[in-house]
């Protein structure tokens, strides 16, 4: 047994760990008398990965390219693949990955199963929109193939499916074409939640990325607000960043009410005084904090939670306001808080997280009964919105707020494979 956590930190569960490494053998593997779940990079934050006392199916080592067509995009590959070493590999070649979430640290399994949603969403939709195929298999030995028009319900159950279909073992990807690795970006300091909306309506229709960081000390709920193009022709340079790491687990946690405030008001006045238009590589633009490893480590022992909700646009604007407000009144938080509209579009997921609307997005130390009293007055507001709260980040949403959020679960769970179980499902499905 080997103790295993999530990107939160927030437990280090016992689990048998079997490691899958050749797609052919996957089958034989899956047949345990215990119950297992897939588990790629752990950058989900809650439990949705983990799978305490029981096994864990490793998948980082089904990395494989199996084939690519340079002339239409398509790739197919196993699903323990990075996105990072498709981005290296494709990008200078001319094809992008059309949706990448904050990090590329994660797997394409990972990244289909909680149907990831990056900066774009308002154009391109979730990671699952271009899949054109994938591979399942069953515990119970049997594979089903399934796409957009091959066994859709199987398809729409896998993708957002958070592992519970079956284990995905190869994919089709239809990648995007791009012309240079860099972006004309613009940042633009908001004052308050209503010159937000102002900018994410004007920049959704001419800016393909939009997202924005915002001061969760400031309850009028000030910010940054980050757009950014793809840019033709300029001549590939590899980045000059340097990666930085957590070295270790400090015995408090570095985010508190003592640094949080100067070090927000701190960020928020530099980059309003440096705002405006400039360039900017895709990685450090979509990933900037894939720089610092580790960096999970700097909230101390009792590791963090993250509290990602959605709620609908026509209430978006008076349920961020109202949560920031019990944000700031709680004097919680980090500065890891991103607001970002998402487009007007249904996923295809049964379980997929996006849905037309806002999402604000919130690290917080883990405080224990502290936290969980701030969370239960989040989870009030996202409830009145008939909002949603996303199954990556969760370690701790009440049943009930899952039911109401995806009603699709009924249909859902007629897809479960019955050898595949989380702490996730456990918690909010019984089993
Ligand atoms: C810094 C950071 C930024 C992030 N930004 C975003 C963001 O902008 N947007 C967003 O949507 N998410 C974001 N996330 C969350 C992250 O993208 C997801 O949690 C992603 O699913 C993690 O992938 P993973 O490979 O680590 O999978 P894991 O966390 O290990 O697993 C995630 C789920 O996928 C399942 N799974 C994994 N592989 C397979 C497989 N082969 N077959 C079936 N099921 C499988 C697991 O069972 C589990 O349910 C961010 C995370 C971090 C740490």
């Amino acid at each position: 047994m080997v103790a295993i956590s999530s990107w939160g930190r927030l437990n280090n569960f016992e689990h048998e760990v079997i490691t899958l490494s050749d797609r052919h053998q996957v089958a034989q593997q899956l047949k345990n008398k215990n119950t297992g779940i897939a588990y790629g990079m752990g950058r989900s934050y809650g439990d949705v990965c983990l799978n305490p006392n029981g096994v864990l199916w490793q998948t980082t080592a089904l990395d494989r390219f199996i084939s690519f067509n340079e002339n239409t995009g398509s790739l197919v590959c196993e699903s323990g693949l990075l996105l990072h070493d498709i981005q290296h590999l494709l990008i200078a070649r001319g094809w992008i990955l059309p949706v990448t979430p904050g990090t590329q640290l994660i797997t394409v399994g990972g990244a289909i199963a909680n149907d990831v949603h990056g900066k774009n969403h308002h154009g391109l939709g979730s990671f699952g929109d271009h899949i054109k195929w994938l591979k399942l298999l069953r515990t119970d030995g049997t594979l089903i193939e399934c796409g957009p028009e091959l066994l859709p319900d199987w398809f729409c159950a896998t993708v957002g499916g958070f592992g519970l279909t079956g284990v995905i073992t190869e994919v089709e990807i239809q990648l995007r074409k791009v012309l240079s690795p860099w972006l004309n970006t613009e940042t633009i300091a908001y004052a308050n939640l209503d010159e937000f909306f102002q900018l994410a309506d004007a920049s959704e229709a001419h800016w393909e990325h939009t997202v924005s960081w915002i001061d969760c000390v400031a309850k009028e709920g000030r910010g940054l607000f980050m757009r950014a193009n793809p840019i033709d022709g300029v001549e590939h340079q590899e980045p000059k960043a340097r990666k930085l790491t957590v070295p270790f687990v400090p015995s408090v946690s570095l985010v508190n009410p003592l640094s949080l405030r100067p070090f927000n008001t701190a960020y928020f006045n530099i980059k309003k005084w440096q705002a405006g238009k400039s360039t900017a590589h895709y990685e450090a633009f979509f990933y900037p904090l894939d720089n610092l490893l580790e960096w999970n480590r700097m909230y101390g022992p009792k590791g963090f939670y993250q509290y990602q909700s959605v709620v609908p646009r026509a209430v978006g604007h008076d349920a961020v306001q109202e949560m920031l407000t019990e944000i700031t009144r709680s004097g919680e938080g980090s500065f890891l808080a991103v607001l970002k509209t998402f487009g007007n579009r249904q996923a295809l997921g049964m379980m997929s997280f996006p849905q037309p609307g806002v999402t604000l997005a919130l690290d917080f130390p883990n405080k224990g009964q502290r936290t969980l009293k701030l969370f239960k007055r989040l989870d009030a507001i996202v409830r009145e919105a008939q909002g949603r709260i996303y199954l990556a980040k969760d370690a701790r949403m009440p049943r009930d707020l899952f039911e109401a959020g995806y009603p699709r679960l009924p249909e859902f769970l007629h897809y479960r494979d019955p050898g595949v179980s989380s702490a996730l499902s456990r918690r909010l499905i019984g089993y």
